[in-house]
């Protein structure tokens, strides 16, 4: 059948390349969004669901989705927050975390926010740099650079920058310390102001399955082996398990338990498991959860 009905669907900016676009990929996948990866021309469109791809740069994404060039996007909340564009925040998505800092050469001494006064501070987030430094009264001279802003003040471009931080290790090997955190950020899915009836049931679509991949995320299925006499006590240091699943086993006195736990508060209570008398505890990862 050839498809000449045109099907309603929805265009999603994503980072084109990077660490955003990788996280947002993985999102997709664990969604069962195929995005053909093979031909990575600006607009792709997947197989498996409604949607498009619009792969941009992410400081062109805010804009794309306030005009509607783009009915959804995938960015950092540090280039909303630079560009100030309206648009609707969806869905906070946990990943991506970073933090923009001011940093200063790490053999300079730091008295507190006064000693950026009079300094130039080289950032490819000058608006946000601004406001910052105005709620503290401080006037720095902004010089705006778009890539490598942690090697100016070693080539005497700068005194200080003001840049994103996540792990830290490209201030380090760049003799930099960070010693103003000004906001943290993570990934935002934002929308168009305005979608339509058809491209908003899309995106609930959508909603619904990244909230089951986002709910499975850290929670593990855990089965173990419990003596009848012990049930009420393993149950009782079950972490938010109201009703776990008890199943007989085919051994007289002995029962199955099944419950759902996030792994870090299983590793609190396993040794109370154990010592309640709990036997060949298996931890099983969950792919999605529907709640
Ligand atoms: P790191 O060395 O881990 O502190 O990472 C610092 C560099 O990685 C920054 O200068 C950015 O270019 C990039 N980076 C780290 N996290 C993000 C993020 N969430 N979004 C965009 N770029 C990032």
């Amino acid at each position: 059948m050839t498809k000449e009905t045109k099907e309603p669907m929805i265009r999603i900016a994503i980072q084109s390349k990077g660490r955003l676009n990788e996280d947002t990929m993985s999102l997709l996948a664990e969604a069962g969004i195929k995005i053909p990866s093979s031909k990575r021309t600006l607009l792709v469109q997947s197989p498996s669901f409604p949607i498009e791809v619009l792969y941009l740069r992410d400081d062109d994404i805010p804009q794309s989705v306030a005009t509607g060039v783009a009915d959804l996007g995938i960015v950092g909340e540090n280039e909303m927050e630079e560009r100030g564009e309206k648009v609707e925040v969806v869905r906070r998505l946990g990943f991506s975390r970073c933090r923009l800092s001011l940093a200063i050469p790490k053999s300079t001494p730091y008295s507190g926010i006064e000693w950026f006064e009079g300094k130039k501070i080289a950032t490819s987030y000058p608006n946000i740099l601004r406001s910052f430094l105005a709620t503290k009264g401080v006037n720095a001279d902004i010089h705006v650079i778009t890539g490598s802003v942690e090697i100016s003040p070693g080539i005497g471009l700068s005194d200080a920058i003001f840049d994103i931080v996540s792990s830290g290790s490209t201030l380090v090997s760049n003799n930099l310390s960070e010693v103003e955190t000004v906001m943290q950020s993570e990934a935002l899915l934002i929308a168009t102001p305005n979608l339509d009836n058809e491209k908003r049931a899309i995106l609930q679509d959508l909603l619904f399955r990244i909230e089951a991949v986002k709910a499975a995320e850290d929670k593990k299925y855990v089965l173990m082996n419990v003596p009848t006499e012990r049930l009420e006590d393993i149950i009782a240091v079950l972490p938010g398990a109201k009703s776990p699943t008890v199943m007989p086993l085919a051994t007289p006195g002995w029962n199955s338990v099944h419950t759902v736990i996030e792994e870090r508060r299983f590793w609190q209570v396993i040794s109370q498991l154990k010592a309640l008398g709990a036997q060949g505890i298996l931890v099983i990862p969950i792919e999605k959860m529907i709640l």
